[in-house]
């Protein structure tokens, strides 16, 4: 198997494997598969002149650990040769947060797609702008014609590919090529397809992040965000991310170190069951719309071909118009559909969404209530037996 430090052999191997030998360095871990947790902050050193030389590959748990070490090397055999570091944070948010903390400054403008994650519009809106950073919003489908909303201020271009309610699909290689030009960076929020399905370093994105929360924990038992990023950004970042002191616990590391050996095989589930219910939806009287990249009728669906090979689990319909209450009767019925936020996990969940509360550069009239669903890893006979019972409480309503 690939030894640690042999990353040019290890990125000949196909992607799968690749997440299954990545980061294992089994003398050191006295032959157990499984790296150590390891729960530390102070690290010994033998003398001082190995002190003042800072010698060592460890030198403080913030900055890095065993268990820390494994995981990073798998993310980035998972990225592929354009990724020159990964950072790991506490939470998806958190990755994103820290990512334009590192690259921003006061003075600087920054681009963001009008279908970005809400908690991430709040930061902009919220400590961005009182540290002297000004967002302005942008349609997603703008392509090249970010050209006009570039500023000589520009600093970055945060994109989402999809939107995470909405599943709008940008065209990341154009909006790419217009920042560069004018020497802006570009952020990706890569969750919905992982870098399994997303390329986005190699589609011209600098610093691609994941909330790892959903599919590389894949078990919704941790909060983890992580930050990848090219030569040109990783500098940036992982300067950003020492000032900061940004760091994760050994234990999440552990677990999302352990899901994303698991990666290939769930999402090629998520992506199977996912697909199969959005077909099985749009042929359902009760939906007027299904909002899925990877269905042939998607208005991204172009796009999803060219830039993405494959899909997850999450997409979003849009019902008959009906009252609030025949969507929450709806709800109420399902049972193997939970309600909750997050996804990524085994399980399948369903929630009501309204992008209006928060849109500034769009308009949204989807022309009847919207769902977002996650298609988990149920049997999916079962998951359309739950959705029909819904379908008959909603039309009854
Ligand atoms: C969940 C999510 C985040 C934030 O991740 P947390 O781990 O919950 O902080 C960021 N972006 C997207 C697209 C998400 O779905």
């Amino acid at each position: 198997m690939a030894s640690s430090n042999d990353r040019g052999a290890a990125m000949r191997q196909k992607v799968d494997t690749r997440l299954v030998t990545a980061g294992r360095d089994t003398k050191a871990q006295h032959g157990f598969v499984n790296p150590p947790v390891v729960h530390g902050s102070t690290v010994l050193y033998p003398t001082a002149d190995d002190l003042h030389a800072h010698r060592g590959e460890f030198q403080y748990g913030r900055h890095g650990t065993p268990t820390t070490k494994a995981l990073q090397e798998t993310l980035m055999a998972l990225e592929g040769p354009q990724c020159a570091g990964v950072g790991l944070a506490p939470s998806g948010l958190a990755a994103i947060s820290t990512a334009l903390l590192a690259v921003l400054k006061a003075g600087d403008h920054l681009l963001v797609c009008d279908n970005v994650y809400r908690p991430t519009r709040n930061f902009c809106n919220g400590l961005l702008a009182r540290y002297g950073v000004e967002t302005s919003y942008f349609d997603p489908l703008i392509g090249t014609g970010i050209e006009q909303l570039l500023k000589p201020n520009t600093r970055a271009v945060l994109v989402e590919a999809p939107g995470s309610q909405s599943f709008e699909m940008p065209d990341i290689p154009a909006i790419a090529s217009v920042a560069h030009a004018h020497g802006a960076l570009v952020i990706d929020d890569n969750t919905w397809a992982t870098p399994l399905y997303h390329r986005s370093l190699e589609l011209g994105v600098d610093i691609s992040i994941q909330a790892a929360t959903k599919y590389i924990g894949g078990h919704s038992d941790i909060m983890f965000g992580t930050i990848s990023a090219n030569a040109k950004a990783w500098p940036l970042v992982a300067e950003g991310i020492r000032l900061l002191g940004v760091c994760a616990g050994p234990d999440d590391v552990f677990l999302a170190l352990r899901g994303l050996r698991t990666l290939s095989v769930r999402l090629a589930q998520h992506h199977r069951s996912g697909l199969e219910m959005a077909r099985w939806l749009s042929a359902r009287p009760e939906v007027i719309r299904v909002l899925h990249p990877a269905l042939e009728s998607d208005p991204g669906h172009a796009i999803w071909k060219r830039d993405f090979t494959g899909a997850s689990g999450l997409f979003s319909i849009v019902l008959q118009p009906k009252p609030q209450k025949a969507v929450d009767a709806l709800l109420d019925t399902l049972k193997l559909f939970g309600m909750g936020y997050s996804w990524g996990g085994f399980e399948s969940l369903a929630i009501p969404f309204d992008c209006n509360e928060y849109r500034t550069a769009t308009k949204w009239a989807p022309g009847g209530p919207t769902l977002r669903l996650h298609i988990g890893l149920e049997n999916v006979e079962d998951l359309k037996a739950d959705l029909e019972h819904g379908f008959a409480t909603f039309n009854a309503a």
